[in-house]
């Protein structure tokens, strides 16, 4: 079959845009007491790895499937679980508030409203944390998933919670507010800002634990899908004691209609988890940590006899009908191959790559990035590097 789309492209260039700051982290939201000393801001780049109360089949990370989210009349709204755990996030704030002092003017606060200071979406989750309230005898949760009917969850006196078996990819808002008790009688205090974030739709934090202890995978790329052709990518590495450290978040773009690649030329990036197999580039090396080939124009990816596979047709000479990579200065100054068909089925598609932006603000069928997050992916990334790619 002729193929006529030489592959992969293209994705503009757009440096500028790459390197989002680590606060900006996909899928978090913060919250920020003013009076909260510093130190109190969530880490966003590894959470403590409090495991968000998915589905403990890991599998179910290969299609994180919708749930049905609609009960069309019901005026209740389905009823979250809610597990609490007691975490030691013990705040020492109890600073004497000298701040503004110019501040509203309102009468005096019935009670002290607690403060949320993290609020981090999971997969069908949300764990929630805040700073606690003196003398509380326990919170209550607001839960509003958008366009639903809203839902308080009594919680103790711990001052974090996960609220679980939430609708993936909805926005839910959230906020808490303090109970105590006076005279027998309960006491609520107002509620805290509230925050809103949407729940993931795939398990980020069961393929990190999938490959926490796989010796041989001391990197892992995760290609969150958040619609259209874009993307985030998120790099981690293992730290001296074999945990994910995020080493580098930034915007990505992918397939022209998206992920889910099923055969050649459907313009979608494939989703699912792969090997990144090998590293390559019209450029010379820049120091990547997997071996490196440097493109020249024998080199092809071909899409005939050797379907999928990077040939030197000094070494295979035939006519071939693949890729010649070197054309594509800039898509492949750099670029590493992604494990998508490797067994090289025909008419599966071929030449599935990270690479660098091209000339679009889509691909093919890849994952692309900017020139330099692409270099820092090669130098970061040895063998046995996953890439794993789902929806965010
Ligand atoms: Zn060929």
């Amino acid at each position: 079959m002729k193929r006529t789309i030489k592959s992969i492209t293209i994705a503009l260039c757009m440096a500028a845009v790459c390197l989002l700051p680590a606060a900006a982290s996909p899928g978090l939201a913060f919250t920020y007491d003013p009076t909260a000393p510093a130190q109190e801001q969530p880490d966003a780049v590894d959470p403590s790895g409090t495991p968000a109360a998915g589905p403990s089949d890991p599998s179910v990370a290969e299609d994180p499937s919708e749930p049905a989210t609609t009960e069309p009349t019901a005026p209740v709204t389905t009823k979250p679980t809610q597990t609490t755990t007691k975490k030691p996030t013990q705040p020492t704030t109890k600073k004497p508030t000298t701040t503004k002092a110019t501040t509203t003017t309102a009468a005096p606060r019935k009670d002290p409203t607690p403060v949320l200071s993290s609020v981090k979406a999971g997969y069908r989750s949300i764990l929630l944390g805040w700073f606690p309230v003196k003398n509380a005898v326990g919170y209550e949760i607001y839960l509003k998933q958008e366009n639903k009917e809203k839902t308080i969850i009594k919680v103790g006196i711990e001052n974090t919670s996960t609220l679980t078996k939430l609708n993936c990819g909805k926005k839910y808002t959230v906020k808490v507010r303090s109970v105590k008790k006076k005279d027998g009688k309960k006491i609520r205090s107002e509620w805290s800002e509230s925050k809103t974030v949407t729940v993931s739709h795939t398990d980020w934090e069961m393929l990190k634990k999938k490959y926490q202890n796989k010796g041989d995978v001391n990197e892992l790329i995760f290609v969150r899908y958040k619609g259209g052709t874009k993307a985030d990518l998120l790099l981690y590495e293992k730290n001296a004691k074999g945990k994910w450290k995020l080493v580098l978040s930034c915007p990505a773009y992918v397939g022209k209609k998206g992920i889910d690649k099923k055969k050649e030329g459907d313009g979608k990036t494939p989703k699912g988890q792969f090997p990144i197999t090998c590293a390559f580039g019209i450029k010379a090396d820049p120091g990547s940590k997997m071996q490196y080939t440097k493109i020249n124009k024998h080199h092809y990816w071909c899409a005939d006899k050797r379907y999928n596979q990077m040939v030197d047709l000094r070494e295979k000479p035939h006519s071939c009908s693949g890729e010649h990579l070197i054309d594509h200065t800039k898509q492949y100054a750099y670029a590493m191959n992604i494990g998508y068909n490797n067994s090289g089925e025909k008419g599966k598609g071929f030449a599935i790559f990270l690479h660098c932006f091209g000339y679009y603000k889509y691909t093919l069928g890849c994952v692309a990035v900017s020139k330099t997050n692409m270099i820092k992916i090669l130098q970061t990334c040895g063998d046995g590097t996953m890439i794993c790619i789902y929806r965010k």
